[in-house]
């Protein structure tokens, strides 16, 4: 026997809005004063009355046209019956029957070239069923000293505005699954929609996850559907797929329960990354004990084609979109071009602006993931306050392809302009010239001196002609050596195929 691993995810994605979704309360993150950004509205109040906030929305459209969804022209809420303490009405205001938006796909790249940079990736489609905006629930904290039995609850989250982005199940690995994540959470970036920050809770994740067993017969049955809740990190939610899917085969092959027969009905559990196993929580509701219906104080939302176009011309290109364009405009390879763009728009950015000012775009990918990067981390920095600047690079770039510097000095000036900003200075392109010149860095272009340095070395070197000329190579290395002291700033290379040439002779 054999099997499929079937996977479908549910995300949920704070939007970045300064006030909650149906209230003007703060959304910042507060956890060390709870309750101190709440309303009569997000506290439940009798009374009170929600608005929608207009930018929550709007910042829903967004990722949705991101995730290539079709959004809906009327859309309308309706309350989710809810029995816990961290959300006061005693239910949530979400979206049941008609989504803002529905039926898009993300593409991932599930094989990618690490090994060699050249292959193109494989690609898996893994399409969107729906996104819905909903508030969400606030926080509850319970004492585990096990002495007290006192818990809490902070209402400050209470209210915040979510997207629930529900996935088919096209996933089929834990690999792929967390590999979805990122890919998701990048576009999430470059839209500035969310912050992504899941220690915060900001991206948390849902993993439906049962095996497809094809038997000896060749028929497939299905195990029972295990939902894992509220995964709240890339690596556990690769861990608890990992360790379901272990625990599915496991239980089939001794019991051969399928979905659907007694006993196979779908569970829900929690992951516990301490042991790296799930435990059951709950069991999961049907829908019919949320016991929807439409809320009657929140007007439905309609939107036109013209508006949601408009909201389209504002996005900027999408990590997928702009990989493969720098592949295609600056010859870079698949591998490249992915550490590039997923770390971020800023670090893309810096990247187009050195490449399309010094036309090289392999020597600038290679400065940027090397050089630049490595700096980067030994001063702790991100790429808005790395002091070299996208036009000082490019300029020392430059100098490279017009060949007045060798790269072995370029790497001098780049650590002498760092240590320039670290006493203050800002960093030109002039400053470059400066410590070309200073420090003797300019390929001497003279090939008279070259030529005389050549002679004069030639002439007190009999012996390691000699060597040379007996053959033994290693011997022209140390002329190459005298000839470059003595004219500081020549091209090796130049200086090699002469010395050759004369020896020739
Ligand atoms: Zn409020």
């Amino acid at each position: 026997m054999s099997y499929e691993i079937i996977i479908g995810l549910e995300i949920h994605v704070q939007l970045q809005t300064k006030t909650k979704i149906f209230c003007g309360c703060s959304t910042v993150f507060n956890p060390d004063h709870p309750n101190v950004q709440t309303c009569p509205v997000c506290l439940g109040l009798p009374g009170a009355l929600p608005v929608l906030n207009e930018h929550a929305y709007y910042l829903g459209v967004k990722t949705a046209l991101g995730l290539g969804c079709q959004i809906a022209p009327y859309t309308k809420w309706d309350r989710k019956q809810y029995f816990y303490p961290d959300l006061p009405k005693g239910y949530q205001i979400s979206q049941f029957d008609l989504p803002f938006s529905h039926h898009g796909h993300v593409d991932v790249v599930t094989r990618d070239s690490e090994t060699d940079g050249n292959k193109q990736p494989t690609v898996r489609r893994v399409r969107i069923l729906r996104a819905h905006l909903e508030e969400d629930a606030g926080k509850n904290m319970h004492d585990e000293s096990g002495r007290g039995r006192d818990s809490k609850v902070d209402l400050n989250r209470a209210g915040t505005p979510l997207v629930e982005i529900v996935t088919e199940p096209d996933l089929r690995s834990a690999d792929e699954a967390r590999r979805f994540l990122e890919e998701l959470r990048l576009m999430l970036t470059y839209l500035e929609v969310s912050d992504c920050n899941m220690q915060e809770g900001s991206l948390r994740c849902d993993a439906n996850v049962n095996l497809h067993v094809t038997q000896p017969d060749g028929t497939k049955v299905p195990t029972p559907i295990v939902e894992i809740k509220n995964l709240n990190s890339f690596r556990f939610t690769e861990q608890a797929i990992e360790y379901e899917v272990a625990r599915q085969w496991e239980a089939f092959q001794q019991t051969g329960i399928r979905m659907g027969a007694k006993g196979g009905h779908k569970r829900t559990v929690g992951f516990d990354p301490n042991r790296g196993t799930t435990y059951p929580l709950r069991e999961k509701e049907e829908a019919a004990d949320y016991r929807y219906f439409p809320d009657p104080d929140l007007v439905p939302v309609m939107t036109t084609v013209e508006k949601v176009d408009s909201i389209r011309a504002e996005m900027c290109e999408l990590p997928a979109n702009r990989r493969q364009r720098i592949i295609d405009e600056f010859q870079l390879s698949p591998y490249d071009a992915a550490v590039i763009i997923d770390q971020g728009r800023a670090v893309a950015d810096y990247f187009e602006e050195i490449a399309k000012s010094c036309r090289d775009g392999k020597q600038a990918a290679n400065w940027l993931t090397q050089d630049v990067q490595a700096a980067m981390k030994e001063r702790a920095e991100t790429i808005s306050t790395f002091p070299i600047r996208p036009n000082v690079l490019s300029a020392l770039l430059d100098r490279i392809n017009k060949k007045q510097i060798t790269i072995k000095s370029a790497r001098e000036v780049f650590a002498a302009l760092l240590e320039d900003a670290d006493g203050g200075a800002v960093l030109s392109v002039d400053r470059i010239d400066e410590l070309v010149k200073s420090r003797g860095l300019a390929i001497v272009q003279d090939t008279g001196a070259i030529e005389t340095a050549i002679a004069e070395v030639l002439s007190r070197n009999a012996k390691a002609i000699a060597d040379f000329k007996s053959g033994n190579e290693k011997a022209i290395g140390a002329l190459i050596g005298q000839v470059m002291k003595s004219v500081k700033g020549a091209d090796p290379q130049t200086v090699r195929e002469k010395l050759l040439a004369k020896l020739a002779e």
